[in-house]
Formats: C-alpha cells, sequence, structure tokens
C-alpha cells in the first residue's frame, strides 16, 4: 500500500524535475549519456587481471585479517593509499591527506577479572564467557533448574542465587539459530534476574555447543562502538556467564557457590577511513558527488578452523576493495561531470562505525553526495547471480536510483538479482549490515551491490582462492555502468518521498 502511493508521489516528482531544472543546472548542456545506454570509455581499463592482483594482495595473511582499529587494518590501509595515489585519484580525507582519522570506543573485562564455580577458577572469556562487559561483585549459592522450564523453577527460590540451566530449544521463527541463541541468552537471563536471580550460568547443549566454538571469541575483544555510543557505556549488571557443554557434569553439582569479580575497561583508539575524489568536469555539476563506497577491515586473526586462524575477508571486503581501485582507474581514464568520490570505511565489522563516522562528518557538505554505490561481498556464489539491496521498499529510498542500476545490469552483466535478501522479513537483515545504511538514513539515495551469504562467510575459508574473478569484474562492470550513469545525468536522483526504514 505505502509502496503505491509512494510510486503516485515520485512520478508526479519525477515529472517536475524534468520541467523545472534547478537552478544553476539550466544552462548546463545535457548529459552526455542521457540513458545509460553508453557507459564512458573507463568500462575498458576495467580488468579482471587488475582485480585479481588487488585481492590477492589485500587478503594476504601478511594483513593478518585486518581488523578494525589494529596496526593491521592500519598497514593495509596505508597499502590501500599507495594503490589509490597509484590510479591518480586526488585525497580527500582530512588536511589534504587520503585518511580521516576516528576513534572507536571498545569496553571489554580487564585481564584481572576473575570468575570461580565451586572449586574452579574460570578464566573470563577463555573458559567461561562473560556475555555482557560489566562490573559486578557477586559471591552466591548456586542453583542448577535444567532447562529451567516452569515446573523446574517453581520448585527453587531463585532470590539472591546464581541461576545454573541448559541452553535448549531451537528458532521457530526462521531466524538462524545463532541469531536466536544470542537471543535467548539477553532474553532469558533477563526474565531470571527479574525473578531475584544475582548471576546467570548458561551451560551449552550440543547445538550451542557448535557456536561457542566458533563465535565465543568476540567475547574477549569486547565491545565496539563510537566515543559515547550506548552500547560501550561501563555498566554495572548481574553477570551473565556462558559455560561449554563439557562443564554440564561439575556446573549441575549442588552445593557449590559462584563467585564473580568483574571490572570493565574502556578506552578509544584510531581506525580510519580512506578518501580519494576524482574531479567532475562540469563547472556546476562537479560539486556533487557519487559516492563509491566500500571497507577495508575484517575480522582480523581469531578462533582456527581447520589450523588456520586467519580471517582474510577476501569476499568479505577484498572483493569491494579491489573493485573501488578498479573504478578509480575508469574515472582517471575518463572523468564524469559529477565528480567521484571513494571511500573505504573502515571498521565495518566491528558496528559500520566507519560510514557512521563518515556520514556524520563527511569531508565534502553532506546536500553534495547525491547517491551512495556501495559495494560490499562480490565474488562469490552463481556465476549469474547478484542481488541489489535497497531496491525493495521499506528499503527503496531511491526508485529513480534503483532503476538506473537495473537498466546497468541490463545493458551490462545481466545477472539473475534475486528478490529475497531485500525483504523486510528475510531473517538475515541483510540490508542492515553494511555500509550504505548510515547514508540512506541520512536520506541520500543508496544502494549495495553484492553476490549475498555463503558458508566461508566469516570464517578462514574466505580466501583469495575461493574468488570468482570473472564474476567480481561483472560486478564491477554493473557498479561502473550505474555510477556513470548517474554521475553524467542532469537532475541528480529522485528520493523516494515518505522513505522510513523499518527499524
Ligand atoms: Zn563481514
Amino acid at each position: 500500500m505505502n509502496h503505491f502511493r509512494h510510486t503516485t508521489l515520485r512520478l508526479l516528482l519525477a515529472g517536475l524535475a524534468l520541467t523545472a531544472p534547478l537552478a544553476g543546472h539550466a544552462q548546463q548542456k545535457p548529459a552526455k549519456a542521457t540513458k545509460t545506454s553508453k557507459a564512458g570509455s573507463g568500462l575498458a581499463v576495467i580488468k579482471e587481471a587488475d582485480l585479481k592482483r588487488d585481492l590477492f594482495a589485500l587478503a594476504d595473511d601478511k594483513y593478518r585479517g585486518r581488523e578494525g582499529g589494529t596496526l593491521d587494518e592500519l598497514r593495509a590501509s596505508a597499502w590501500l593509499a599507495e594503490q589509490i595515489r597509484a590510479t591518480g585519484m586526488e585525497p580527500a580525507g582530512d588536511d589534504g591527506t587520503y585518511f580521516q582519522w576516528f576513534n572507536l570506543q571498545r569496553t571489554r573485562l580487564t585481564k584481572t577479572s576473575t570468575l570461580r564455580i565451586g572449586t574452579r577458577q574460570l578464566r573470563p572469556n577463555h573458559d567461561a564467557m562473560v556475555v555482557a562487559p560489566t562490573n559486578a561483585s557477586v559471591n552466591a549459592p548456586l542453583v542448577f533448574v535444567g532447562l529451567a522450564t516452569p515446573a523446574e523453577l517453581a520448585k527453587v527460590d531463585l532470590k539472591g542465587k546464581a541461576v545454573a540451566l541448559q541452553v535448549s530449544g531451537a528458532p521457530t521463527d526462521g531466524i538462524s539459530y545463532r541469531r536466536y541463541l544470542f537471543g535467548k541468552l539477553r532474553d532469558q537471563a533477563a526474565e531470571l534476574f527479574k525473578a531475584g536471580a544475582v548471576a546467570v550460568v548458561f551451560v551449552s547443549d550440543d547445538k550451542a555447543q557448535a557456536i561457542y566454538d566458533h563465535w565465543s571469541h568476540i567475547y574477549e575483544r569486547g565491545r565496539y562502538g563510537l566515543p559515547g555510543d550506548a552500547n560501550t557505556a561501563v555498566v554495572n549488571q548481574p553477570p551473565v556467564v556462558w559455560l561449554p557443554a563439557e562443564a554440564l557434569s561439575w556446573a549441575k553439582q549442588a552445593g557449590q557457590q559462584f563467585s564473580a569479580e568483574l571490572k570493565v575497561e574502556s578506552f578509544a583508539y584510531p581506525s580510519v577511513n580512506i578518501v580519494a575524489k576524482m574531479p567532475g568536469t562540469d563547472v556546476q555539476l562537479k560539486n556533487e558527488y557519487v559516492l563509491f563506497s566500500t571497507h577495508q577491515d575484517h575480522d582480523g586473526a581469531r578462533a582456527p578452523v581447520a589450523g588456520d586462524s586467519i580471517y582474510n575477508g577476501a569476499d568479505d571486503n577484498a572483493t569491494g576493495c579491489a573493485a573501488l581501485l578498479a573504478l578509480m582507474r575508469a574515472y582517471k581514464q575518463e572523468p564524469a561531470r559529477r565528480s567521484a568520490l571513494f571511500v573505504f570505511h573502515g571498521a565495518e565489522e566491528r558496528g559500520l562505525l566507519g560510514s557512521r563516522y563518515f556520514s556524520d562528518k563527511p569531508t565534502v557538505p553532506k546536500e553534495s553526495i547525491v547517491a551512495v554505490l556501495n559495494a560490499e561481498m562480490m565474488g562469490r556464489n552463481a556465476a549469474d547471480s547478484a542481488a541489489l539491496l535497497g531496491s525493495t521498499p521499506p528499503h527503496l529510498n531511491s526508485s529513480d536510483l534503483v532503476k538506473t542500476a537495473l537498466a546497468a545490469n541490463q545493458e551490462g552483466p545481466k545477472f539473475k538479482l534475486d528478490t529475497e535478501w531485500d525483504k523486510a522479513t528475510h531473517p538475515e537483515g541483510w540490508y542492515f549490515r553494511s555500509d550504505h545504511l548510515p547514508y540512506a538514513r541520512l536520506g541520500i539515495p543508496a544502494i549495495m551491490y553484492t553476490s549475498l551469504l555463503h558458508a566461508d562467510y566469516h570464517t578462514p575459508k574466505d580466501e583469495a582462492s575461493r574468488i570468482d574473478y570473472g564474476k567480481l569484474l561483472r560486478m564491477t562492470q554493473w557498479m561502473y555502468r550505474t555510477g556513470w550513469a548517474v554521475s553524467n545525468r542532469t537532475a541528480p536522483p529522485a528520493r523516494e518521498p515518505g522513505f522510513k526504514l523499518e527499524r
């Protein structure tokens, strides 16, 4: 229903835009490419061999997975800046450099924190995960309540107790088990605290153990945000502890004491956005920017899988970085009427931090950014399939931009486009998980090019050797054709009236 109403308004507005060009644009020649039918000569310099070379370099083990806020991310960023300089793009970061520095806030348990159950000394976030970093001093009797069914809970007085229970259940609403589990750890603990518990200790079942094995390292790292974010505030809450399945035999023993002395530390340290531009050729339109977006960070070195602990992030998101370098060479070959702005966002994996920062404090005027084309994971899955996120209401914030991108797909790669993953009902919430989002929230027309999720996502198996380079080439060409059309048309992409995300 909303969709139809918006479409009507958009058609009206599009009509207005045609008959009443913006003041200052009125004297311009018509766009070189009035439709998307003619890509610029830059298309020919986008080469599969370049994409492959750049991707292998950036996803190499020597950058140790480019974790946001580490020297590895900074070293990779310095390498990228060198490549960018070689393409001939101008610096567009702070103070005439390619860099825009910003601070991450990180909040985690101190190394001096202690945890004990009965006679067992447990190293926090090694032997036992502390699910939320918190200051806490607890010394209480531990009661085991099995699966914490109403019948089991009715038998015990939870007041003043540390409550141990087994993780149970499975999602019934289509979300992944991992998301279900993290929600359960949070929500079930909250219920038990309401009932008077002073600490909650979850013990994994077999299913939860699989998630524990792969994901529990996130707790040692703590929480990340931008300074002032609520999720990195230092809090004093009852502790929630998560144990491996093997702990069941001793955690359920009666008559044990639970004690925790947890301390939180919170500190800031730098990450970086890398920003470059190719000035436009039109005396007026050069003051407007088409922003090509990606992120250079990934997950660093963490839990080994088959002996490999480096999460190279080849698809996620060295594909996007290699694509942007190729787009720069194309824009150098032939600049467009509008300026092209290229932003490699830092610390995306830590919560879209670089894009939140840049969209809040852009190095060009915010109103001059007419569209954001975001490259996120573009080199896996079937060779002829891809997705354009931001193309389905309520994520659609510019039908005009999406129409241009779809036409570019028809002229170029002709991907079969998935339409499921952009739906508000899709359990993965893919739209909310990349760098176009903060721009869309500002109302800037924004889309994401992606080849979607795969089994190697956020594992050490996301390696350069597993990328489909022919596909990456076609994805990059698709972005180029879209960007070229948007860069050369006279009116900027129309914005969807009444755009409102579902969350
Ligand atoms: Zn990722």
